[in-house]
């Protein structure tokens, strides 16, 4: 049964369309429950469902069906949220009887809801004509069912819109708009483009092509440098191989000459789709096929098809020249944007981001923000495959992603860019101006960086300094450990570029989501793992040369101040410490003449709050770092989009534990900063003035935007404002009284499109 359903589900994932996914559905489950009829019903925008597909029932009654909300017992599956199974549906008052369906023979009922980010999206029914109730394995089956489909089924529905705009050029906003997580803050409108990592054949899109005998030439091509390279290995092995396992060559020849696979290629060519969208589209249908055949000989051949599709695709790829064709307003989207690929692209052609993975503290987002990139993250039920070249807008605020959006839509969202536009330079002119609260009191403001390319707009913001420097991002470009004076010629112009001015330089902080390429960590559960300070005190060779790289940067200049990573027990600071003073005395042996930094620790573990007075005491400063810590303290992965929803700095366990961070340093006279994403959230910073925090380091795309919420508000105000916010019970209250707040003070272009 589970293999029978877990082909099932592959196959409905597979599908081209809604019509094709739900007539997978109901012919697969009906002859796996072996029942007279199985049909499907989603809801549609006004919330009356709707029959879409059926095996058993009528065809006719496909899309005349209808039940308004509160209607049959389908409503009734929908509204109790759970499965309905009856002995005889015809005797319940809540049936409904279509005489379009043929439906009257059919006794017993068995329906069950299919939810989709706690929605109710439609409901699966199986029917019989005995009058006896499904049995308990049947019912567990249909559930599995639904809530393995539920996601496929979502997708589709979109699929089903984006494709079927062409033809009715009318779908309506909701049906067209995609929900995602808020990734960086603005609205690109643009032309949406998606790339895929290479000979990554399952993440190929479709896409239009204008130029057919072009496309089919490259197809051509590819193909027979794929067969001359078969032959060419197929000799090479003739002696080594015994025949029965060299005989796999011929076949592999055999099957790239089937007509099958290669006639079916080029008919996709034929209808316009690029050589490898339509070598996606083959491959993936006869690897099913092979997949779901008895002898299991023949099902691994569904690999051998596969392995040829990814040879195919990559001389298609060596001869498609890299992406140098990007238009202007271009949307980056992919299944997995990674900040390597952000950084491979054309920046000034590049207006917007859209990513199927990943979340607002993902670095990707971060990065994003940095560079000013509307971005939405989480986007899942984006069709990545199907949306390339169309129009997209991206709205960093809400999260939402319009695909080929409506002339109301585009032209509400034209207004609401040119207000931003218009925001935008109101706020270039807070540049010169100081960053102090309405009473007088002064916020420092600082930014976080990682990257060499974002040190100018860092330098022309206005900033004090930079905050917060992710050295790991310099580690992640690399094929190897940068060495000392790779990193000494980095952190200099780091130091440099903002003098007298301080810069925070955190030592390596990798592991977790950040990865390096030339030292891979493979673990079940990487962000409680090898990260951070831990992994530096295990090689205290790469700590030390880092160490030794910041202190000789910094001569002359002394600006420097070292921050350390996730430390969650004193003994990881006291070690750390005294790495740093001995590469400071070997120095100053050498003759070096160097200050000691000052040395802050971040607070990012809950450990690491409770223990706040004791760190605070052995060092200079502490800065909190509220990407991790909400993510530790909430037990929610910051990288997860399924559980994004409870992934919110604002929920009142993070402020109270930030409160008491404060508290705890100001008996040792220590300052606190924040470096998270939070510093640089509009809302959140009002709590923060509040907390006299009075150090904030965010992306350099919100330094503007906090200055204006800093400026209009008095620290008073905003400790008023706190106390408030302490009664509050969940992040979402907080959040929109803070908005209330922000809306009041005429500051409402913070936190929504538009002005
Ligand atoms: C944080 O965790 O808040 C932080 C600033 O560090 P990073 O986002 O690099 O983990
Ligand atoms: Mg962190």
């Amino acid at each position: 049964m589970l293999e029978t359903l877990r082909r099932l589900v592959q196959e409905v994932n597979q599908a081209r369309n809604l019509d094709q996914a739900l007539s997978i559905i109901v012919h697969g489950v009906k002859a796996i429950m072996k029942v007279g009829v199985c049909s499907v019903y989603l809801r549609d925008s006004s919330g009356a469902f709707i029959l879409m597909a059926t095996d058993g029932l009528l065809e006719k009654a496909v899309g005349k069906v209808r039940l308004q909300e509160g209607e049959g017992l389908i409503s009734l599956v929908a509204s109790r949220a759970e499965p309905i199974n009856l002995r005889s549906a015809l005797a319940h008052p809540s049936y409904h009887y279509f005489p379009e369906t043929g439906e009257e023979s059919y006794h017993a009922f068995l329906g069950v809801p299919i939810i989709h980010h706690r929605k109710v999206v439609g409901v699966l029914v199986a029917q019989d004509h005995a009058a006896q109730s499904f049995n308990e394995e049947s019912e567990t089956f249909m559930i599995t069912v639904a809530a393995q489909l539920a996601g496929a089924i979502a997708h589709a529905v979109v699929i089903g819109d984006v494709k079927g705009l062409s033809e009715t050029g009318s779908a309506t906003l909701d049906s067209r708009s995609i929900e995602g997580l808020p990734g960086a803050a603005g609205v690109a409108i643009g032309m949406a483009r998606v790339v895929y990592p290479l000979a990554d054949i399952s993440a190929v899109p479709d896409r239009q092509v204008e130029n057919i005998p072009g496309e089919l030439e490259k197809f051509e091509k590819a193909l027979g440098a794929v067969r001359q390279e078969l032959r060419i290995m197929s000799r090479r092995l003739e002696d080594k191989l015994p025949s029965q396992e060299h005989a796999l060559f011929d076949a592999y020849i055999l099957m790239l000459d089937s007509d099958s696979i290669t006639d079916g290629i080029r008919t996709g060519i034929e209808q316009g789709n690029w050589a490898a969208g339509a070598l996606r589209e083959v491959i993936q249908e006869h690897e099913q096929i092979f997949r779901e055949m008895e002898d299991s000989y023949m099902r691994e051949r569904g690999d051998d098809v596969r392995d040829l599709g990814r040879r195919i695709l990559m001389h298609l790829q060596q001869d498609t020249p890299a992406d140098t064709d990007f238009s202007d307003n271009t949307i980056l989207i992919s299944e997995e944007v990674t900040p390597s690929m952000l950084a491979d692209m054309p920046m000034d052609r590049i207006a917007g981001v859209v990513s199927v993975r990943g979340s607002r503290t993902s670095h990707v987002a971060i990065l994003a923000r940095a560079l000013n990139l509307p971005t939405v993250m989480g986007a899942a039920d984006l069709p990545v495959r199907h949306i390339d070249g169309q129009e997209v807008i991206v709205d960093g605020y809400s999260g939402r992603v319009y695909i080929a959006p409506s002339e109301t839509v585009r032209r509400e969202y034209r207004e609401l860019l040119d207000q931003e536009q218009e925001l935008s330079e109101e706020l270039r002119g807070l540049n010169g101006l100081p960053s102090e609260t309405l009473d007088g009191d002064k916020i420092h403001l600082y930014v976080n960086t990682g990257l060499l390319a974002d040190m100018s707009p860092t330098q022309e913001s206005g900033a004090e300094g930079i905050g917060l420097y992710r050295t790991e991002f310099p580690f992640m470009i690399r094929q190897r450990f940068p060495g000392e004076e790779e990193q000494r010629t980095i952190y200099r112009q780091v130091l440099a570029s903002v003098a007298p001015d301080p810069v925070v330089l955190r030592t390596l902080d990798v592991g977790g989501d950040k990865a390096l390429p030339y030292f891979p960590i493979d673990e079940e559960n990487p962000f409680l793992g090898w990260r951070g300070i831990r992994i530096t005190l295990d090689h205290p060779e790469i700590f030390l040369v880092q160490i030794r790289a910041m202190l000789r940067a910094s001569t002359g200049l002394n600006n420097l101040n070292i921050l350390l990573p996730m430390i969650s027990n004193l003994s990881e600071l006291t070690d750390a410490l005294e790495l740093i003073y001995q590469a400071y005395g070997e120095l100053q042996e050498d003759g070096e003449d160097i200050e000691m930094p000052r040395i802050g620790v971040m607070i990012e573990v809950p450990s690491a709050v409770y223990q706040a007075g004791s760190l605070a005491r052995r060092v200079d400063f502490l800065s909190i770092g509220t990407n991790d810590l909400t993510q530790y303290l909430l037990a929610v992965d910051r990288n997860n989009a399924r559980v994004a929803e409870l992934y919110d700095s604002l929920h009142p366990a993070v402020i109270r534990a930030m409160m008491q961070v404060v508290e705890s340093a100001r008996i040792y006279g220590k300052p606190v900063s924040v470096c998270g994403e939070m510093a640089g959230d509009p809302a959140a910073v009002i709590l923060l003035v509040g907390m006299g925090i009075e150090s904030l380091s965010m992306s350099v795309s919100s330094l503007a935007r906090v200055k204006w919420v800093v400026r209009n508000l008095s620290t008073e105000r905003a400790a008023e404002i706190l106390s408030a916010v302490l009664v509050m019970e969940d992040a979402h209250s907080i959040r929109a009284y803070l908005h209330e707040q922000l809306e009041q003070a005429g500051l409402g272009g913070l936190i929504r499109a538009g002005k």
